[in-house]
């Protein structure tokens, strides 16, 4: 099983790896898969890493959101490092070594993540998309231009592994992308983490709730593949984004209401 073994480039992705292999631990991955609660269904595979990929993602979300805080409080850096670890061990109750986890790794990934997830796209960064020709956005194919004219759409640089994640803004980690497409996909880390939940839970979703969804659904799956491809070739994100092309989201139809419930398959 190839899950979450990208090559990871930004700092985010570091820690997001450690956390899987190190903290959560091959064993227990493979126990979530074993487990027969989520055979249910036939859909054994996307369960089991719908929960591997919530809790990594939880446990990143909760690591990150500490550091920021402990970070803006005291200046000392030998400080932080102590303070991050305590938490580890008080809040996460990570044992010191429980599957092989370092705990000072840890802490230094961490901080270096939320270190990251502060810094901003810098122009020598930003020139590199600059191009006269035309670029296109990576998640709908739509032309997108740096200095558009009227008609034209603006290019915005997208962070692949997303910022606030500690997703460094370095060329390895950005491609351009369109506002609308840019604005959709947000801060969505994994397909796990796209806010379809509320609307697939909801018994009785309007006609235009059924469109939107059908455009946020369409990114998480384009992320899903993404994820995928890069995991069983061992690339990153970015090449993986680059092989897999864009989806066409202009000529994705309206889910219907079957669909909706069936994507998750939580509302029976
Ligand atoms: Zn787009």
């Amino acid at each position: 099983m190839a899950l979450y073994k990208f090559k990871p480039t930004t700092s985010g992705e570091h820690l997001f790896s450690y956390i899987t292999t190190n903290l959560i631990g091959k064993k227990n991955i493979n126990q979530v898969y074993e487990l027969e609660a989520l055979q249910i269904g036939g859909r054994q595979h996307q369960l089991s890493t719908y929960y591997i990929g919530i809790l990594t993602a939880n446990i990143l979300t909760r690591c990150l959101k500490k550091a920021n805080r402990i970070v803006s409080m005291f200046e000392d850096e030998r400080e932080h490092q102590k303070l991050i670890i305590q938490y580890f061990q008080r809040s996460l109750e990570i044992p010191r070594t429980p599957y092989g986890a370092d705990l000072d790794r840890l802490a230094t990934l961490t901080l270096e993540a939320e270190r990251k997830s502060r810094k901003g796209i810098i122009s020598s960064i930003r020139s590199q998309f600059s191009t006269t020709k035309v670029n296109y956005c990576y998640i709908c194919g739509f032309p997108v231009f740096e200095k558009p004219l009227e008609t034209q759409v603006k290019m915005q640089l997208e962070h692949i592994w997303p910022q606030s994640f500690g997703g460094d803004s370095i060329a390895e980690n950005l491609l351009p992308a369109c506002p609308t497409c840019n604005n959709e996909k947000s801060d969505m880390l994994l397909w796990q983490n796209a806010h379809i939940h509320s609307f697939t839970l909801k018994p009785d979703p309007s006609p235009q709730e059924l469109e939107n969804v059908g455009k946020r659904l369409r990114i998480a799956q384009h992320r899903r593949d993404i994820f995928e491809y890069a995991s069983m070739n061992r690339t990153t994100l970015k090449d993986a984004a680059l092989a897999i092309g864009s989806v066409n989201i202009s000529e994705i139809s309206a889910i219907d209401r079957d669909d909706a419930v069936d994507f998750f398959n939580f509302s029976f």
